[in-house]
């Protein structure tokens, strides 16, 4: 590696500082493995700085006027929008994703900024006048303090645009801890938060990686983390984080299921799947990486192969592209091994993507679609979240029997029925034990008005990310009870009973 290689800056206190440790990491274009920056594993030294400039920060920011908190993010999202075109390059080299998906990426973070600009309406308190003769009692939602964000690499510009503008937003300070495979779009952005306005030391970011994570979990002044990774890392932080006294919510692995039923839109349906299976290369939390066909429909197995097969595996700066890179080498092993599992474990291959050549990026880590049929609950490829663009299909009877299939399963962050019957998508709404329920709707992602509501094996903590949950999960509620007295009001005798009647 060549000394100019430029270096990933940490932020403290309004600074883009070089960072002094001895423990680097590249940054590796996935398509090409040409090396983009290094990125630091910041010094325990520099947590503290971080984190001692979020703290003093925070005596200040606490109290600046909505309106002004406001102004901040509706200036934050303008620039988004005029950036999107770097702002999406500079993803797609880190990352591997296409260029439109890494549009996407920044466009639903945009959208959470643009939420956060409405944060007057979304930190209201509640009033209650007279609950008793002249006494009211209204609620305060008040910023917790210096609180922190820990994210994964598959949406770097969307999940930090999930925690910090809604945490400083509400009043909090933050640190951000970004993914160390991917860091530099996360870092355009942080450059263009400062530029909205956001004052020094109120958005902080440190790189790293599970010295740092755990650094965080237990800082004594951080009073709330945010997650969101693999269910190993996440169970872990929820662990640590949560001992240390830290409010927490850990958004985690996933496996999502689709159940096709025999009366839907045959080619509408295969089209959502094959999309929502394979597109950005599987590397979705969202992504659907089991379908269960239902009676009649298990005759589609061979038209969604031949779905898969019609996607463009490329480069994602190349025109057409349907999907990219896994985004490193590593993935590409496992992936590849888990692939090879499958096939060890008696599932059926029916469309290998193992060694999709690609001409011109030759070295680039890239994996076609993939389809097994046959596929049970045993096997290692149901069990594990394979991440990459894989699609297990299993066959079920009956609505209700495939229904039992996903309430098995341990994870529960989305799923999706396709249907077209209002009937069989109510019974299935109503059942199912999934956060995030799709109706012929394969990846259900909810917009900011809502919050993301991963649950059991998918997420720890009870409130979830953006929208109105973490209003709640980024302040601590304080009741008021007030009694004024009238200037010419006699005293009253001294009341031993608390008696609110
Ligand atoms: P990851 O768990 O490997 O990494 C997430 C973060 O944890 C990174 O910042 C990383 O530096 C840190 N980390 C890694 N190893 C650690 C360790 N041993 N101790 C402490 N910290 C550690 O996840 P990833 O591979 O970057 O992302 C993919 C995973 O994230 C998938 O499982 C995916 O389903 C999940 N994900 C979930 C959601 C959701 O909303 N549920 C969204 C996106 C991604």
């Amino acid at each position: 590696m060549s000394t100019d290689t430029p270096t990933v800056k940490l932020l403290i206190n309004g600074e883009f500082v070089e960072s002094t440790t001895t423990e680097w990491r590249d940054i590796v274009n996935p398509a090409t493995q040409e090396v983009l920056a290094r990125v630091p594993f910041a010094t325990a030294q520099e947590i503290d700085a971080a984190v001692d400039a979020a703290r003093e920060a925070f005596k200040t920011w606490r109290k600046t006027p909505i309106g002004a908190r406001s102004r901040i993010f509706l200036k934050y999202q303008q620039l988004i929008r005029e950036n999107m075109k770097e702002l999406a390059a500079i993803l797609t080299a880190e990352q591997g994703k296409t260029l439109a998906d890494a549009e996407g990426d920044v466009f639903r973070g945009l959208e959470v900024v643009e939420h956060a600009a409405g944060i007057g309406n979304l930190q209201l308190g509640e009033l209650a006048n007279n609950v008793a003769g002249g006494v009211d009692t209204y609620t305060l939602l008040q910023p917790l303090g210096v609180c922190a964000g820990i994210t994964p690499f598959n949406f770097p510009a969307m999940i930090p645009l999930w925690m910090f503008p809604m945490a400083i937003a509400t009043g909090n300070t933050f640190v951000l801890k970004p993914s160390e495979q991917d860091p530099m779009v996360t870092m355009r952005l942080c450059e263009l938060a400062l530029e909205a306005g956001i004052p020094p030391g109120v958005l902080n970011v440190v790189h790293g990686g599970a010295d740092a994570v755990n650094a965080i979990c237990d800082h004594r002044d951080i009073k709330a983390v945010s997650f969101v990774g693999s269910t190993r890392v996440g169970t872990h932080v929820y662990r640590r984080a949560s001992e240390a006294g830290k409010r927490v919510q850990c958004m985690m692995g996933a496996k999502n299921h689709a159940i096709v039923l025999p009366d839907a839109h045959k080619e509408q349906t295969l089209n959502a799947i094959a999309g929502a299976a394979f597109g950005a290369a599987g590397q979705r939390c969202m992504a659907l990486s089991v379908v269960i066909l239902v009676g009649e429909a298990q005759q589609w197995i061979a038209d969604l192969a031949d779905k898969g097969r019609g996607l463009k595996v490329s480069a994602g700066t190349e025109p057409g592209a349907d999907l990219g890179p896994l985004v490193s080498c590593a993935a590409l092993d496992r992936v590849s091994g888990l692939i090879a599992r499958g096939e060890q474990e008696g599932a059926t291959l029916e469309l290998d993507g193992r060694n999709a050549q690609v001409a011109g990026y030759e070295k680039g880590n890239f994996v076609g679609p993939t389809l097994f049929s046959g596929v049970t609950p045993q096997m290692d490829i149901y069990k594990e979240e394979i991440f990459g663009p894989v699609l297990c299909v299993m066959a079920a009877d009956t609505l209700d029997e495939a229904i039992a299939m996903i309430n098995e399963n341990p994870n529960g962050n989305g799923t999706a029925i396709f249907t077209r019957s209002g009937a069989a998508a109510r019974h299935f709404q109503e059942e199912i034990d999934v956060g995030q329920v799709g109706i012929n709707v394969p990846i259900p992602v909810p917009v900011p008005m809502f919050s993301f509501t991963g649950s059991r094996g998918s997420k720890l903590g009870d409130l979830g990310p953006y929208g109105k949950q973490v209003v709640q999960f980024y302040t601590q509620t304080k009741t008021v009870t007030a009694r004024w007295f009238d200037e010419n009001e006699v005293g009253g005798v001294v009341n031993t009973t608390i008696n609110l009647k």
